[in-house]
């Protein structure tokens, strides 16, 4: 459990890194020289310009979303807040914004991706500005009435000191950001964990409105964390296969041309699928895919997984030799064999003539399990460019199919 969690975290190293530079730089923002503690309070607007053009380059309505979000509370807090010293906390524009960012940037997490400017990118856009209607509606016309409920005292002083941030707030953000967090663990995609780190950068930031260039500094991390995210994400796009997790083809070639003088490929093969697909249907046949990807990614031997596409994926093995991964092979084409995946009535054969067909395909009671075949090749005197090492595994992989699958030729 902890490790599975532990595998999951390295989704924030970008944010949480950008946010500790912030912490640091902190002590450091007195000595700047006056010029450049003006550009700093100019900073978040320039990031969060350079953020929104990379969003809508790449088609990424949620963090332009966020970064609009985002700006839109700094210049209020900017313009109406600073310098009026401690009693900001009791004012409108405060307790708007300390309420509605938690809850929308949560609400953007929860969001698919669809787009900038495309019919439901402008419905959003909407939303928002509806939103920051009725918001200054309420908080305008009604906010005596709400303001004791706003600033309620639960006596939790050791947990926000020295923060000034009010409680009913921090409570509604926790839970804001521990759903934005959870869903950054469980899609490891890297605009939830932007949104999770901008997220905490608003929360600093708004503890910092009595010094106008640390709450610049966290407002301008927030913007970078969420720039960064759009980046990382378009990488991903472009790298990664998004059904599995694994690096893509187009990654495998990039791969292919650094490799060195010793290496050795794998190709793998799902044993009848197609059968597989047509018994269970083609959702079931994704989650096999999901699952012989999952054991994929747990390879040693310092083994890169690739998704070749449809039912076949590769492994590179930068220095080391068909000999030193067999093993290794092995022991994935063993744990998926071993694997039994339970399938819910709904996807079960529809007719009994397709459920008695399962060659390849074993199924207990509630269960099925898949095999896979392997063909693994070298670099050698007469292989020398990875593309003949490739075709070689191909040939082994086919050798493996005719000899009766579910095992690992060389
Ligand atoms: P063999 O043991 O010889 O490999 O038999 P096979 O049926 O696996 O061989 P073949 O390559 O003819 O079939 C591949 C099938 O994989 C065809 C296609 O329906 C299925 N497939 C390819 N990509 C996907 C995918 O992304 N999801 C699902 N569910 N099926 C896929
Ligand atoms: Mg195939
Ligand atoms: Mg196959």
């Amino acid at each position: 459990m902890f490790g599975r969690l532990a595998n999951r975290l390295p989704v924030f190293f970008v944010p949480v890194l950008l946010l500790v530079v912030a912490c640091l730089l902190v002590p450091r923002l007195p000595e700047l020289p006056v010029d450049r503690q003006e550009l700093l309070l100019n900073a978040p607007y320039l990031v969060t310009v350079l953020g929104a053009f990379l969003s809508i380059h790449f088609h990424r309505g949620r963090p332009l979303l966020a970064l609009l979000l985002l700006i839109i509370s700094y210049w209020a807090f900017h313009t109406y807040l600073l310098g009026k010293d401690l009693e900001y906390t009791l004012s409108e524009t405060y307790q708007a914004f300390v309420f509605l960012v938690p809850l929308d940037i949560a609400l953007i997490a929860l969001m698919r991706e669809r787009g900038a400017f495309s019919p439901v990118g402008r419905a959003r856009f909407t939303f928002l500005v509806v939103q920051g209607g009725i918001a200054y509606w309420f908080f305008r016309y009604n906010f005596v009435s709400v303001i004791p409920y706003l600033a309620a005292d639960f006596g939790m002083p050791g947990m926000v000191t020295p923060a000034l941030f009010p409680q009913p707030a921090l409570v509604f953000g926790t839970i804001c950001f521990i759903l934005t967090a959870a869903l950054a663990l469980r899609r490891q995609t890297p605009i939830e964990a932007g949104l999770c780190g901008a997220l905490i950068a608003f929360y600093i930031a708004c503890n910092r409105i009595t010094s106008p260039q640390e709450h610049a500094l966290f407002s301008t991390a927030g913007a970078l964390i969420l720039m960064l995210s759009v980046l990382r994400d378009s990488y991903n796009m472009a790298f990664r296969d998004e059904m599995t997790g694994l690096r893509s083809r187009r990654s495998l070639n990039e791969s292919l041309s650094g490799l060195g003088r010793k290496y050795a490929i794998a190709m793998l093969d799902v044993d009848h699928f197609k059968n597989f697909n047509d018994t269970y249907g083609h959702d079931t046949g994704d989650q096999v895919l999901k699952m012989v990807a999952s054991k994929m990614m747990a390879v040693g031997c310092g083994g890169k997984a690739f998704r070749y596409g449809g039912e076949e994926f590769t492994i590179l093995f930068p220095g080391r030799q068909t000999a030193d991964v067999i093993p290794e092979l092995e022991n994935i084409r063993g744990a998926i064999a071993d694997y039994r995946m339970a399938i819910r009535d709904a996807t079960r054969p529809k007719d009994s003539k397709a459920g008695k067909v399962q060659r390849g395909t074993k199924r207990e009671s509630g269960s099925i399990s898949v095999t896979i075949s392997i063909g693994v090749a070298d670099r050698s005197e007469i292989l020398t460019t990875p593309e003949d090492v490739l075709k070689a595994a191909d040939k082994a992989l086919y050798k493996a199919k005719n000899k009766g699958r579910n095992m690992v030729c060389s």
